[in-house]
């Protein structure tokens, strides 16, 4: 008889939800799933709600626990592979969250370290788009950039933030796994960014993605704005070539302190 209930129990379970597939167990064990216990499917089973609470709030969504659609469907999209770690105290939901480190110097040096190895990206491309990006925050914040130079004084001998092409398996604690296209370290990690070699990039979700990086490379976290850069799903935005929100802004100026714009021009 209790089997039978415990079947109906599951059988509704799976009926009623989408099943955890690979990837989405893949995108739970970013926040620790696997790790905990891989060899017993029950402990696996019965921690599951708790990892889905995890992303769920990430996400922006309502923390009910339960794998529903809309929750599925945004762990199959692209999305980063940093997980936020460290929670604002503020109830405000929808909002940007500080990685609790940032860069104490300027500029901030940056320097790409190879080529997209399928060459679908040329690297006046990929330095063009790092380019835009710094120019872009230069205009809204304190924070200045500059590509790294070793013959420079005024830059320290390693560049700041290092940016690297990678392939799944990597000297990284978390490899490239289902839809994760890149990662970045924030400023008291190494401020690094890993892209993912061998994705079909186009120059516009290259944007998208190794903007949103960079802000974390800066010591921004993710937000729980859907329409923001530093939501955890890349996304298009919603008016051709703005990247950045009022969200993503106040993020970095958080951090590096708002530009006074003359009100007269
Ligand atoms: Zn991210
Ligand atoms: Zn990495």
């Amino acid at each position: 008889m209790k089997v039978a209930v415990l079947f109906c129990a599951l059988l509704h379970t799976v009926i009623s939800a989408p099943v955890p597939d690979a990837e989405i167990l893949t995108y739970l064990s970013e926040y620790g799933l696997l790790a905990e216990n891989p060899s017993s499917p029950r402990n696996l089973q019965s921690n599951m709600e708790s990892y889905i609470v995890a992303a769920q709030q990430e996400l922006g969504l309502n923390a009910t626990g339960i794998l529903d659609e809309e929750t599925a469907e945004l762990m199959r999209q692209p999305h980063c592979g940093v997980t936020r770690t460290w929670r604002s105290e503020s109830p405000r939901r929808r909002r940007f969250a500080l990685g609790n480190s940032r860069w104490r110097r300027a500029p901030v040096t940056y320097k790409i370290s190879n080529s997209d190895p399928t060459g679908q990206l040329h690297d006046t491309q990929v330095a063009d788009s790092f380019r835009r990006v710094t120019t872009l925050i230069s205009t809204f914040t304190l924070a200045a950039f500059a590509v790294h130079d070793p013959n420079s004084a005024l830059h320290p001998e390693v560049a700041d933030i290092v940016i690297s092409f990678v392939p799944d398996a990597h000297d990284c604690v978390s490899h490239f796994n289902g839809s994760v296209l890149a990662h970045a370290t924030y400023p008291w990690a190494g401020g690094d960014i890993h892209i993912r070699q061998n994705r079909n990039w186009t120059a516009f979700i290259f944007d998208a993605v190794v903007w949103h990086e960079f802000l974390h490379a800066l010591g921004v976290d993710h937000s729980e704005f859907k329409n923001a850069l530093m939501y955890k799903t890349y996304h298009a935005p919603e008016q051709a070539g703005i990247f950045f929100t009022p969200d993503d802004m106040e993020a970095v100026q958080a951090l590096y302190g708002r530009k006074k714009i003359d009100a007269d021009g």
